[in-house]
């Protein structure tokens, strides 16, 4: 009997879902949080082949209803271990444990901190502009980070906020050029290059922020600071030895195969995708196909 679990329901692990499960195989999807992963905060998807643009709730939950009308089974519980056993693994939750032949990890990044958030997070510093961007309609806003989720986040509160600051230590703002032009294009979005964040300030919620570039530090009065400066990979449940990484992303094969056998990976959580929606599905793909192939073949 072939028989899986994937671990996150983001884009990766329910296209690893929908390949298993139209192989024959019994799936069971660990996700913490709703089925969807990122993609269901996202605003606006303009790069995913067939959609000139889909809302990121739509592509999700399509996404979702199409691998629970193929029987998928989902367990909402957070996934604290993972262990090998003999010829198994364990997948151990914050409810209870259960064994598996072969596992998919397709669990994505979580952000990265800049350190001086303190007691704002909640109150003005947020890692989601789609979640709280409305809070702060018409307001001033700041951004920080320079790569393609920057852009992606500046880009959605160019459209509902007054003013939008996009603070990048970087020369430039790096990504999709195209989405880039568009920022740039916006009358109220003022980008500051070489520049950090060196303070937050406010009684309680956010009222200004201290940049500093170019030498000098200069306050920024602004009601809310978007955090954007990359992430990191969510692996730090995973107790099994001789997985490779790279950087801390889960090194795997052609077959989206770890270095231990019966373990596959998908999606952001991976080494070397190029963390977008469309690798994260293809990678999705494989890694269910393959682990599906596998568990049927262990005794
Ligand atoms: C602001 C922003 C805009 C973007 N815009 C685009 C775009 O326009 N086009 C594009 O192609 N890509 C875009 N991306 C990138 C895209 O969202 C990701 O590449 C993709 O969502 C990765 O999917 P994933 O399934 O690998 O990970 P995720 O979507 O991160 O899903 C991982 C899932 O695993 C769950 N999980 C984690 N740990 C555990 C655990 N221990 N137990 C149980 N569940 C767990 C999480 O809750 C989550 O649901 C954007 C990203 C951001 C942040």
């Amino acid at each position: 009997m072939k028989k899986i679990a994937i671990v996150g329901g983001g884009v990766a692990g329910l296209s690893a879902a929908i390949y298993a499960l139209r192989s024959g195989a019994e799936v069971t999807l660990f996700e913490q949080f709703g089925l969807g992963g990122l993609v269901a905060t996202i605003d606006k998807i303009e790069n995913f082949p067939s959609y000139s643009f889909v809302e990121g709730w739509k592509l999700a939950s399509d996404m979702s209803a199409q691998a629970k009308a193929l029987g998928l089974k989902t367990v909402r519980q957070r996934v604290v271990s993972l262990q090998k056993g003999q010829n198994e693994f364990h997948v151990v939750t914050d409810k209870g444990e259960y064994e598996f032949p072969a596992v998919v990890v397709a669990t994505g990044t979580s952000h990265n901190k800049l350190g001086i958030e303190g007691e704002f997070v909640g109150h003005g510093v947020s890692y989601c502009a789609t979640c709280d961007g409305a809070f702060f309609r018409n307001l001033p806003v700041a951004v920080v980070g320079g790569g393609r989720v920057a852009v992606s986040e500046a880009s959605y509160l160019s459209e509902i906020c007054g003013k939008v600051y996009v603070i990048t230590s970087q020369e430039e703002l790096t990504g999709d050029q195209k989405a880039v032009e568009t920022l740039l294009a916006h009358s109220n979005v003022e980008p500051l290059y070489n520049t950090t964040v060196s303070q937050i300030m406010g009684d309680g919620e956010v009222a200004a922020i201290e940049v500093f570039g170019n030498g000098k530090k200069t306050r920024l009065d602004v009601a809310a600071l978007f955090v954007a400066t990359g992430a990191v990979p969510v692996t730090d449940f995973i107790n099994v030895e001789g997985v490779a990484k790279s950087r801390g992303y889960l090194v795997v094969d052609g077959r989206c195969e770890t270095s231990v056998k019966g373990l596959f990976a998908a999606g952001d959580v991976t080494d070397g995708s190029l963390k977008q929606i469309v690798t994260a599905c293809s990678d999705g793909a494989k890694a269910g196909s393959f682990a599906a192939a596998y568990s049927a073949t262990v005794k």
